[in-house]
């Protein structure tokens, strides 16, 4: 298991950790990966998008992680599977291709941490809140429970969000709060605005836990991550403001992976675990959409 930047052995991935390394990914690999900042959250933190390969290439493939607050071990994931790219980049070939012919034909839109201000809530509890009016509402919804926590810092479940089925629910908790109306969040703005501007070939959602795989159509996608997790596939009835309803209604190619099992945030041995499963996965879904 091979990480130079990425600190496996760190327990609780925080976002200070994420924005270190992004950091020196932009310093060691600057030839290979770029990043940009889709937006500013309530609390002032950045939502990073790592740009990994040639961005005028035909096929474009968003990944994004930690919508879900407490979902947090999926961003040291994602970090080590795009590490792992870029340590191979001008080395390697994988499956018979050269690693940097796949990333010059299929483009990778990274975001590990989509909602870092719910991730700091759910890892730090108050401690790490710098709004003052932000703290408070997150102390009334949390009464001291924070580990479990899934919204963003205002109390609104960004996976409920979306135009989409959206049914009003303006009760602020730490789960299942749609919002005052759709795309009421920074985050949600942020993510359609990118979906309309590079036009995703896909969008795969790592959330937590079940080790399964949610679809709306069984493609050659879902097979692929199927076959290389064995994880079981479950057709998505969809849910009230979800993004994949809002995807499918885009008519953009997505599927949810559900890694871990247990309760989130899960032990962090299961990264190990998960590791192995997922490590080639960025490249695989290149090839997938090179072959097609
Ligand atoms: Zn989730």
């Amino acid at each position: 298991m091979g990480s130079g930047i990425v600190n496996i052995y760190n327990k609780k991935y925080s976002y200070e950790d994420l924005s270190h390394d992004i950091k020196r990914f932009l310093v060691d690999y600057k030839d290979i990966v770029s990043a940009g900042i889709i937006a500013k959250t309530s609390d002032g933190n950045n939502i990073y998008c790592i740009r990994l390969g040639n961005t005028k290439a035909e096929k474009r493939v968003i990944i994004q992680a930690a919508m879900h607050a407490r979902e947090w071990l999926n961003t040291q994931l994602i970090m080590m599977m795009t590490e792992h790219c870029l340590r191979f980049y001008y080395s390697a070939s994988f499956e018979g291709i050269k690693y940097n012919e796949l990333f010059d034909k299929v483009c990778f839109y990274i975001i590990p941490m989509f909602n870092p201000d719910g991730v700091n809530i759910s890892q730090y509890g108050l401690k790490r809140i710098r709004n003052n009016i932000l703290k408070g509402q997150v102390r009334c919804i949390g009464r001291g429970r924070y580990r479990r926590w899934k919204a963003n810092a205002e109390g609104v479940d960004l996976n409920r969000n979306y135009e989409k089925g959206f049914t009003k629910n303006y009760l602020r908790s730490a789960s299942e709060c749609s919002g005052d109306c759709p795309y009421s969040e920074k985050e949600t703005r942020a993510f359609i605005k990118l979906v309309d501007s590079i036009k995703p070939t896909a969008v795969i959602n790592y959330h937590e836990t079940g080790r399964i795989i949610y679809f709306k159509e069984f493609s050659k996608l879902t097979k692929l991550i199927s076959a290389e997790t064995g994880y079981h596939c479950k057709y998505d009835k969809g849910a009230n403001g979800s993004l994949g309803d809002w995807l499918s209604m885009k008519n953009v190619e997505w599927v949810t992976i559900e890694t871990c099992i247990g309760r989130a945030p899960v032990n962090h041995l299961q990264l190990y675990y998960e590791w192995k499963l997922h490590k080639n996965m960025i490249q695989k879904i290149a090839k997938l959409y090179i072959d097609v």
